[in-house]
């Protein structure tokens, strides 16, 4: 029913509709073509579909409007009549241009979709990122521990990061650093222990298969002179005393180690103290001719220490001293003050300490003379005690000494000063 058709969009574009009987004649139209035409013969009809080709305009057209057009025709078999539609060229033209563009809805689908696949794309990428922001440093966390958890102390986190990794880095390196400085004290200690052990079964050994032998000895044979059997005897008393002595030290430097122990600090003359402590060698240092100084402040000096553990501590630097070195050696003794501190200084112009053991000779059963003979007795325990008692006074002890020079030692009582 050509009449019902809506025609409004090709009106609005300037065209127009035509319906046409089969003798030609226009029996219905709609919109108005430039050019009327009420019966269509051959010719026109030639023309209409000539132009409907969509080839390019021909100046052919240009003379004549109503050829600026373009048809389209649709037949009616059933009523056997021709629809004719006819739409400006131009129109048609930017008609189909506006249709290229994109519509809203299509713009706004294409919109959304690329949006989509950027957000897509930099999902990706983020992944990849974060993946090597926080998947490479737990690994390398995972690692580390791993390590450390199987005893390799050693391991460490190697990571570039200023985040929360990078602090997580530096806890976990310190933790494994702190692990490796225990392992190695640990294990310093257990070799300290053993060489302990070693070192006392040695040194009792060979005064007690001395006492052993020589009293075997006696007990064997009836028919020794008597003063062979005091000689003997004389040898088993000095093997018994020295390993008496040895028992004695070790029993007090064990006793040092233990968390029990603790100084009786009292408020005292420290000059007093050091001048009565000296005093009490100086027929020793006669006996072997020593040449001695004393530089103590004549005044009174009140300071806080243990006075027999500092006794002990002095007595056997100064000891060494006068056991260590030849007649006639200069000894010289000092003691002054910095603010709240005390140093005291125990100097002779001796033998010496070679250098390569300057460093190990307050490490207990350390001796110059290593074979530890009868003749000198030492046990190697002492400057060990006197470091531990001194550092125990809130002090240090500091050895400078050349080999046929002589040997300084300086004790600092920090802080100890009273008034
Ligand atoms: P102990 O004191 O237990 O009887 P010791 O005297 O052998 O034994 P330390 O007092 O620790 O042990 O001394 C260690 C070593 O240092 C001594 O054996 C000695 O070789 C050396 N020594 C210490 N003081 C002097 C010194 N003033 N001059 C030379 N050598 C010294
Ligand atoms: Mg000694």
């Amino acid at each position: 029913d050509y009449t019902n058709i809506n025609s409004e969009k090709i009106e609005n574009l300037g065209g127009y509709l035509e319906v046409i009987d089969n003798t030609g004649e226009v029996i219905f139209r709609k919109g108005n073509p430039a050019m009327k035409i009420d019966k269509y013969d051959l010719k026109s009809f030639n023309e209409i579909i000539n132009n409907s080709l969509e080839l390019p305009y021909s100046s052919y057209d240009s003379e004549n409007s109503s050829y600026n057009y373009i048809y389209r025709t649709v037949y009616n078999e059933e009523k056997d009549f021709l629809l004719i539609i006819a739409i400006p060229r131009d129109s048609a033209e930017s008609f189909r241009m506006n249709h290229r563009k994109l519509s809203p809805k299509y713009f706004i689908m294409l919109a959304v979709f690329i949006a989509l696949f950027i957000l897509l794309l930099g999902f990706i990428v983020y992944s990849r990122i974060s993946s090597k922001n926080f998947v490479r440093p737990l690994k390398l966390l995972i690692e580390g521990s791993n390590k450390i958890s199987n005893g390799d102390y050693s391991a460490r986190i190697y990571l570039k990061s200023k985040t929360e990794f990078g602090e997580l880095r530096d806890v976990f390196n310190g933790m494994a650093e702190k692990l490796e400085n225990e392992k190695m004290l640990k294990e310093k200690s257990e070799e300290l222990r053993r060489r302990l052990i070693l070192d006392i079964s040695h040194d009792l050994k060979n005064p007690l298969s001395i006492v052993l032998g020589y009293s075997d000895y006696l007990i064997k044979n009836e028919s020794i002179s008597e003063s062979e059997s005091k000689r003997y005897l004389n040898v088993i008393n000095q093997n018994a005393l020295r390993a008496n002595n040895l028992l004695t030290e070790l029993f007090e430097f064990s006793k040092l180690q233990s968390v029990d122990f603790k100084l009786k600090t009292e408020h005292l003359d420290i000059c007093e103290f050091l001048r009565e402590l000296i005093a009490s060698y100086i027929p020793k240092m006669e006996e072997k001719n020593f040449q001695y100084d004393f530089d103590i402040p004549e005044k009174t000096i009140i300071a806080a220490f243990d006075k027999n553990h500092l006794d002990r501590a002095l007595s056997n630097i100064i000891m060494n001293s006068i056991k260590y070195n030849p007649n006639y050696t200069h000894f010289i003794m000092t003691l002054f003050t910095i603010n709240k501190d005390i140093i005291i200084t125990i100097e002779d112009n001796g033998i010496g300490i070679p250098t390569h053991l300057q460093k190990d000779i307050f490490n207990p059963f350390v001796r110059v003379d290593a074979s530890r003979n009868h003749k000198s007795g030492g046990t190697g325990l002492g400057l060990a005690i006197s470091k531990s008692l001194i550092e125990m006074h809130n002090g240090s002890i500091n050895l400078e000494s050349d080999l046929n020079k002589g040997t300084k030692f300086t004790i600092l009582l920090n802080n100890s000063l009273i008034s």
